[in-house]
């Protein structure tokens, strides 16, 4: 389980809301922030945090507009690692701590993730340990169609790593960890498997599997480590 100071385990006896900060750098303005043809901004991601946390009920605070995404200041650089990520964050983030909270910060921004040195171009998002900050990484989600899709979908599997999954810090009911590639899922039909990270295979996904905008995306296994976690 995430640790509770870090004000970011959905799971934690005593949280009644789940609360997403999303600020977004200059050109890097979230795709479902604009309203869209294809029904809410957020529904996606909120149809499945809503599903993870369906043996702990909490209020979940998203965005309603374009003008509920924060500004983040242009860095100046295209590259971001961790380090970096975390200091932007911390410059940025207005939702203070309550006991009550669990806070997630979204950092969108116009670059790339800096992984031990090297930019990595497909990488669409991370999320950082228990920290409850997620990066999201506009040149990589792109703008073409299936864009929408592909940052929502990106959303949903960053909050299941922050939230615990696959076996990182939500104990597995029945094993389904791909060791292999760290916290990830077996079953290639389910949101956390670990090339749902990546461009490509996203894509593919979201092609095959997003069919609204509410679509549940999570398979039994991770629902059931979910529901497991539930106080
Ligand atoms: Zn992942
Ligand atoms: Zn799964």
């Amino acid at each position: 389980m995430a640790d509770a100071d870090a004000g970011s385990d959905p799971f934690a006896a005593g949280i009644q809301t789940v609360h997403f900060e999303i600020d977004a750098m200059p050109g890097a303005t979230p795709i479902g922030a604009s309203s869209s043809p294809t029904g809410e901004p957020w529904a996606l991601l909120e149809v499945n945090v809503n599903a993870l946390l369906e043996g702990a009920p909490r209020n979940v605070e998203l965005p309603t507009s374009e003008a509920d995404i924060g500004p983040l200041a242009d860095a100046g650089v295209e590259d971001f690692d961790a380090d970096a990520l975390v200091a932007l964050a911390d410059e940025h983030r207005d939702t203070p701590a309550q006991s009550d909270l669990a806070r997630f910060h979204v950092l969108f921004v116009d670059g790339y993730y800096l992984e031990d040195g090297v930019r990595n171009e497909a990488v669409l998002g991370v999320s950082l340990g228990d920290t409850g900050i997620i990066a999201m990484f506009a040149p990589v989600i792109g703008t073409g169609a299936l864009s929408r899709f592909v940052e929502q979908t990106t959303l949903v599997h960053e909050f299941g790593h922050a939230a615990g999954l696959v076996d990182n810090g939500v104990d597995m009911v029945d094993p389904h960890l791909d060791a292999e590639h760290g916290h990830h899922c077996d079953n290639r039909s389910c949101v956390m498997y670990w090339l749902n990270e990546g461009p490509t295979d996203l894509r593919e996904y979201v092609t095959q599997y997003v069919t609204s905008g509410d679509t549940v995306l999570f398979d039994a296994a991770c629902l059931a480590d979910a529901n497991a976690a539930s106080p």
